[in-house]
């Protein structure tokens, strides 16, 4: 019996549907923010979602920007002070005709395995967005304030680059202040298995051109004497991993950090369904580093990948050509400490060390890198929250691994200083980004649950 809890939790569960109705409203907004039509509607989701926080008793307001604008609002006291993002607009939304139905016209619909709501931003990220505001309604409703102080901090750029978050965050330090950032915009790592991101990987991009003859040749009169850039890049390639599977560049796995046992056994019990993901992707084993389990490969290693491979002729037909040229598009996703700029040196090192007589490499300038986000579990707010977790799902939560990466964590570290704690509700069969995207019914439901629980537990914690 929880006092303060319980009736918080009986008032979600008597007011779903005006909740439901509270996102249908919004998701009939068409806030597709990397259209330029659609600016109007990216303001008139910001404004609805100021007037929503101001019938908290929030105070809120619409803060212009060069972009799409961002939505502040502030509520409760006492600590901590919670800073929670999520982004109000939406993908785009074509192709059209592959929806069942019109993005902008949510509806429920039933389902053998339960009710989903569909439409475009159910689940990415306004239905994740309202389980928060939500939980927040019920706390107030019960008990007239919050167990502690929250400052929302919502976007409309997420899908469109976020051109105006940094300049934003500079400027506005103050109203941003808090002691710990909640980002509600991941999966669960499986159906019902209730999950808080632990670490993001980080990434560093990277492309280069190696550069033989002086112009391409015909292979009947320079066959044989002449330096071929396809051949001598297949050799540079081929020697970025040895036969474990392990990346050989110099010191690339500096500050990188073995799983604890504690974390893998979490992982081991998750309902991570092995064979099923590497079967959706037509495989039958995972081909990464030897020695590691699928989900430490996915969430816990640092990878190189070869993205693009290219060179010499390729229409229809042969042509007798030696190319003067070969190109290669690398991607690193980075964990732990690994730092991108040392991996970018000695990732240049190692080819121009392998470099022919005669060939010369030119690298690509403009590529940037962040390392991995790493989430600081061992504060206190985690392990309550992920009590909470456990008590709602009636299964323990986990601290999964994240394959990719979310930036904004990254900038509440570098710019406000702010740890981040990422909980979402997705399943991963959500369909984000693409036609008819869902949301469960459930997930809303124990969503807001879930964070009615959170609020309490961190805020004794
Ligand atoms: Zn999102």
């Amino acid at each position: 019996m929880n006092t303060r809890l319980d009736p918080v939790l009986s008032r979600i569960d008597a007011d779903l549907d005006p909740a439901l109705e509270r996102l249908m409203t919004f998701l009939r907004i068409p806030s597709i923010s990397t259209d330029p039509a659609h600016k109007a509607d990216c303001r008139t989701a910001a404004e609805w979602l100021v007037a929503d926080l101001k019938s908290l008793g929030a105070e809120a307001e619409l803060c212009d920007t060069p972009g799409h604008p961002m939505v502040w609002g502030k509520i409760g006291s006492g600590s901590p002070h919670l800073l929670f993002y999520g982004h109000y607009d939406v993908q785009p939304v074509d192709p059209l005709s592959l929806w069942d139905h019109d993005p902008f016209a949510p509806f429920i619909e039933e389902r053998e395995t339960g009710k989903v709501i569909r439409g475009r931003g159910a689940s990415d990220d306004k239905g994740q967005l309202m389980t928060f505001v939500e939980a927040c309604r019920a706390w107030i409703a019960e008990h007239g304030t919050l167990p502690c102080t929250i400052t929302f901090f919502f976007e409309g750029e997420e899908e469109s680059g976020s051109p105006s978050l940094i300049p934003f965050m500079e400027a506005n330090k103050d109203k941003l202040a808090a002691d710990l950032a909640l980002i509600c915009d991941t999966s669960m790592v499986s159906p019902g298995v209730p999950s808080i991101a632990s670490q993001l990987r980080g990434m560093l991009k990277d492309e280069f051109t190696l550069i033989g003859p002086s112009m391409d040749l015909h292979s009947g009169h320079y066959g044989g004497p002449a330096l071929n850039p396809l051949r001598e890049i297949s050799k540079i390639i081929a020697s970025f991993h040895d036969d474990q599977g392990r990346v050989t560049v110099k010191d690339f796995y500096d500050g990188v950090e073995e799983v604890s046992a504690e974390q893998l056994a979490q992982w081991e019990n998750c309902g991570f369904d092995e064979k099923d993901y590497l079967g959706n992707a037509g495989m039958t084993v995972a081909h990464g580093e030897a020695g590691y389990s699928t989900l430490e490969q996915q969430w816990a290693r640092p990878t190189l990948e070869i993205n693009g491979l290219w060179g010499g002729y390729q229409g229809p037909g042969s042509k007798t050509v030696i190319p003067s040229e070969a190109h290669c598009k690398i991607t690193c996703r980075l964990v732990g400490q690994q730092d991108p700029d040392k991996i970018r040196e000695n990732l240049h090192a190692h080819v121009e060390a392998r470099l022919p007589v005669d060939a010369k490499v030119v690298w690509d300038q403009d590529l940037e890198g962040s390392p991995a986000a790493v989430m600081n579990t061992a504060r206190p707010e985690f392990e309550a929250a992920r009590q909470a977790l456990s008590d709602e799902w009636n299964r323990e939560a986990v601290f999964a691994g994240m394959g990719g990466s979310i930036p904004i964590a990254g900038f509440f570290t570098t710019i406000l200083g702010l740890d981040s704690m990422l909980v979402g509700y997705a399943d991963d069969d959500d369909r984000i980004h693409s036609p008819n995207e869902k949301y469960g019914l459930k997930n809303f439901h124990k969503g807001i649950r879930s964070w009615a629980r959170i609020l309490d537990a961190v805020s004794k914690a």
